[in-house]
């Protein structure tokens, strides 16, 4: 199965990464058998360690291409597949700056592999257990009510998303909440203790939310920017409620 257009960036570096890593295990091996005694030794020394590291890296890369490609789960080796993915990501904006790839793209697409991981997990909570957590810019930037203190200041008028979130929120009985910023949203973390989040944000918070909070499955949903960055923000609230029934116990 061909993996889909979103994930198909994440995919290829993570290819470009197989090779290196085959480039690098090759060139010790050749310094190894031309070098002096002295020098064989030390190589063989570094050889086991490195050895070791490429063994593991290269396992969770294969874990992790077959899992994105298709859609097998190979669980014994479902913690080097995560680890990889996110010690990756760092690997990925770079090569990707290099490749003249936007630095959004690779983060929509590590989102999309991220919430087909979590996916795979087919782990599912309770409502109590799950929190929606949305961003300030999804608010009307004129509304006066104070919806980051509490969320249900929102009185579901319609001129934003946040009124669509509180009724899902509402239906399914889950937790939701809006986070000012990182602080915040780790705050928030911190005093509902959800095992499941339904995060929607820009990319690049995204992101950032996913590796601030690893032991937590969180779904990723990219906001919707019509006006531009930080300003009256949307999102698909079909994403937020087939995300929920994916992620809530039936
Ligand atoms: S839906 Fe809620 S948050 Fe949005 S403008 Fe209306 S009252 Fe304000």
């Amino acid at each position: 199965m061909v993996p889909d257009e979103k994930k198909r960036v994440f995919v290829a570096l993570l290819s470009i990464s197989l090779m290196v890593v085959a480039g690098v295990a090759g060139v010790s091996w050749y310094l190894f058998r031309s070098g002096s005694e002295v020098g064989r030794w030390a190589w063989f020394a570094v050889i086991i360690l490195l050895s070791g590291f490429l063994v593991y890296a290269a396992a969770g890369i294969v874990s992790l291409l077959v899992s994105l490609i298709s859609h097998q789960n190979i669980s014994i080796l479902s913690r080097a597949r995560e680890r990889v993915a996110f010690a990756f990501l760092p690997l990925a904006l770079r090569l990707g700056a290099l490749l003249g790839i936007e630095r959004d793209r690779i983060r929509a697409s590590f989102i999309e592999v991220n919430n087909q991981l979590v996916r795979q997990r087919q782990e599912r909570v309770r409502p109590q257990e799950l929190l929606i957590l949305a961003p300030v810019c999804l608010q009307e930037a004129e509304c006066p009510r104070k919806v980051t203190n509490d969320i249900r200041q929102c009185r579901r008028c319609g001129r934003c998303s946040v009124g669509g979130l509180l009724e899902l929120a509402d239906a399914y009985g889950v937790h939701a909440a809006i986070a000012t910023g990182g602080t915040k949203a780790r705050q928030l973390l911190q005093d509902l203790r959800p095992e499941v989040v339904i995060a929607i944000a820009c990319e690049r918070d995204l992101v950032s939310g996913l590796q601030d909070s690893r032991q937590i499955l969180v779904r990723g949903i990219t906001n919707q920017r019509p006006h531009g960055p930080c300003f009256n923000t949307q999102v698909d609230l079909e994403k937020v409620k087939a995300a929920l029934e994916a992620s809530l116990l039936p």
